[in-house]
């Protein structure tokens, strides 16, 4: 593409080491049959390869600068769909073919809003391989007691098994950003969804209000009033009443929000 000037607002990093995206397509492992949605196809370096896998590829790209490129590369492949739309206004249950594998080597500034996509949206995704800066990656990998334990990293380990699988150096892109990046893929856990995930949702993100703050803290006054019960529910429930957001492990928070919903205190 001549004359083509990537756009930073876009996170407009373009793979060109082959090696790297093979790795990729090694690790999706794409097949007739299969249905994949690229976020941010850019100029194509994966789009090709999944197309000429013969699985059907919804194309989504932001960019209309791109478009006619992207459509042209895949004119000969029928099972490539090209969509210039913004991918966090795609609505699912507009995709004709549910569950879909979901890939994408994310622009950066959108990682974290796509990863609450997917959670918000796992009934309809098979599973996940997502490129995205190696700080975001570590953090949704990230446990109990590690300092990346956030809100965003509950929430998707909820839902979903993470793997980090490698880390790419800034060469292997065009323009070169400025941070490694790490490959993960996302399969969804067959098991607990939180009984109350409204509650479950307010408790945690209450929790992480101010990290540093002990849990009764966070949590009271705000969502439960007094907070001395608190500290007994949490006696009762075995956990020190000086534990912080960031040393709760998903499971006790959801045995925290059972408790406080069955007593209804939230
Ligand atoms: N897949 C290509 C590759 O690997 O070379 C491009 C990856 S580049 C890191 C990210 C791509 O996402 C860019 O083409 C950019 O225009 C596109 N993009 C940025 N924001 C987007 C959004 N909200 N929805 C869809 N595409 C977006």
């Amino acid at each position: 593409m001549s004359g083509y000037r990537p756009k930073k607002r876009l996170g407009q990093n373009f793979l060109i080491s082959e090696s790297a995206i093979q790795r990729i397509i090694d690790l999706i492992r794409p097949q007739s049959g299969t249905h994949i949605v690229e976020i941010g196809a850019g100029r194509g370096a994966l789009t090709l390869p999944l197309a000429r896998s013969g699985a059907d590829i919804t194309a989504v790209e932001i960019d209309r600068d791109l478009i006619g490129y992207l459509e042209n590369l895949l004119k000969t492949y029928p099972n490539t769909k090209v969509v210039a739309e913004d991918f966090l206004n795609i609505d699912p249950l507009s995709i004709p073919t549910r569950p879909f594998v979901l890939v994408g080597n994310l622009p950066y500034q959108i990682t974290s809003p796509v990863i609450e996509w997917v959670v918000r949206h796992r009934m309809h995704i098979q599973s996940a391989c997502l490129m995205m800066q190696k700080e975001v990656a570590d953090r949704l990998a990230s446990s109990p007691g590690c300092k990346d334990w956030s809100p965003l990293a509950i929430f998707t380990q909820l839902y979903f098994e993470i793997e980090r699988c490698f880390t790419l150096g800034p060469d292997c892109f065009r323009p070169p950003p400025k941070v490694t990046s790490a490959v993960i893929r996302m399969t969804p856990k067959l098991t607990a969804e939180a009984k109350y995930a409204t509650e479950f949702e307010r408790l945690v993100r209450t929790a992480f209000h101010q990290r540093r703050k002990l849990l009764v803290n966070n949590l009271s006054p705000t969502l439960v009033t007094d907070p001395n019960r608190l500290r007994s529910i949490l006696t009762e429930l075995k956990l020190p009443i000086n534990i912080r957001a960031e040393q709760v492990a998903t499971e006790q928070f959801i045995n925290l929000t059972n408790r406080l919903v069955a007593l209804d205190l939230i």
